[in-house]
């Protein structure tokens, strides 16, 4: 496999565009892709570009685990790491992420200790380094991540560490597909690479038996989302509605399913849970078993910890974004009092965020126009 010759081939794109035009009926067609992966690949190719004229338009919904993180989990991760004695872990990515007064680099900046891992398992060599400190990992992203949160779990355990919490953060990446089919109007999904890595296509067929929309499994370079809008085309004017996987060297139909046992060994699906933008969704987050309690931040910190509600910041239109209701474009302060630099919103901190792909990749498009 060679990734020039394979899938950023021009001529392998040409082939797929000019298909793509000729079996497209030349209406509107509005496809949401839920993986910050796949948003960030199409702006960098300008595969949006490409399409538009043909009429097909991406809409990026909730597929950053950090933009979709509401301000009062940052909150939560900010009340811990200011506690006495303890030493917070967490992913890159969230330390930029604004709560409702601070982020955790600021904390950092002011004395808390707050480390940047790149695994979850990194904590394990803290806590260990740290036996007089309580770590505690504040666990984020969906079921990519997921996997990896439940593996500590089981190092804890077998290793008996007294000193090592979680704090779960883990969402579900159907619940917010079903919740964004209710704000907009989506005609298919190309479904995302990672997450189905994990759950396996069939995670995807009583979502798609009930909203009758193709969900097609892609990967992420330039030939591989052509030709998966290519499968979306040919099953729109089939009239089908089904979940394919065009992404087959990294996803099977079953999944991983020693990560689905290590998952539902640890975890068990909230009632609900809060999601920047989009509210409380039904049975879309994850926590830890009960049995597991004594391992869980959210319950040994529970008297600490805030759990109200907040609200974005009035300029930032993040959730609508999410919903396929608007483009980072859209927003009045995009690349002037929201930048990556200094940013307002969530979906521009993460690098996997939709106004941070705008960002990175829209002023190239405009200047190649
Ligand atoms: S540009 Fe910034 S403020 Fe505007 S929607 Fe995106 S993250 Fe929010």
């Amino acid at each position: 496999m060679d990734l020039f010759r394979d899938f950023r081939n021009p001529e392998l794109v040409k082939k797929l565009l000019k298909a793509i035009e000729r079996e497209h009926d030349g209406k509107p067609l509005r496809i949401m892709e839920v993986c910050g992966g796949h948003t960030h690949a199409i702006m960098k190719f300008g595969l949006n570009k490409l399409l538009e004229p043909l009429g097909i338009e991406f809409l990026h919904g909730p597929g950053c685990p950090v933009c979709v993180m509401p301000k009062e989990r940052i909150d939560q991760a900010i009340a811990i790491a200011r506690q006495p004695n303890v030493i917070l872990t967490t992913y890159g990515d969230m330390m930029r992420v604004p709560g409702s007064e601070s982020s955790l680099i600021k904390e950092r900046a002011h004395g808390r200790d707050i480390r940047m891992v790149y695994s979850p398992l990194d904590s394990v060599k803290i806590a260990l380094e740290n036996p007089d400190k309580l770590v505690v990992f504040f666990a984020i992203g969906f079921e990519t991540t997921t996997p990896m949160t439940a593996a500590l779990m089981e190092v804890i355990r077998e290793q008996k560490i007294k000193n090592l919490l979680v704090h779960v953060n883990h969402v579900l990446v159907i619940p917010a597909m079903e919740a964004v089919m209710h704000e907009s109007k989506i005609e298919a999904f190309i479904g995302p690479g990672h997450v189905s890595a994990i759950i396996g296509g069939k995670a995807y067929v009583p979502f798609v038996e009930k909203y009758k929309v193709p969900v097609v499994i892609s990967g992420f370079e330039p030939t591989d989302i052509l030709e998966s809008v290519l499968k979306i085309i040919r099953q729109k004017n089939n009239r089908e509605a089904k979940v394919e996987i065009q992404y087959t060297r990294a996803v099977s139909w079953e999944g991983n399913t020693k990560a689905q046992e290590l998952m539902a060994k640890y975890f068990e699906v909230r009632d609900k849970f809060r999601w920047r933008g989009l509210g409380d969704i039904p049975r879309s987050g994850l926590k830890l078993k009960d049995e597991y309690s004594q391992y869980d931040a959210e319950v040994y910190f529970d008297p600490i910890l805030p759990k109200e509600p907040i609200d974005d910041h009035k300029l930032c239109i993040c959730g609508e974004i999410l919903k396929g209701k608007a483009k980072p474009t859209d927003c009045k302060i995009f690349g002037t009092a929201c930048t990556p630099q200094n940013p307002v919103g969530a979906c521009m901190v993460s690098s996997e965020g939709a106004c941070a792909a705008y960002y990175k990749y829209l002023r190239h498009q405009l200047s190649t126009v």
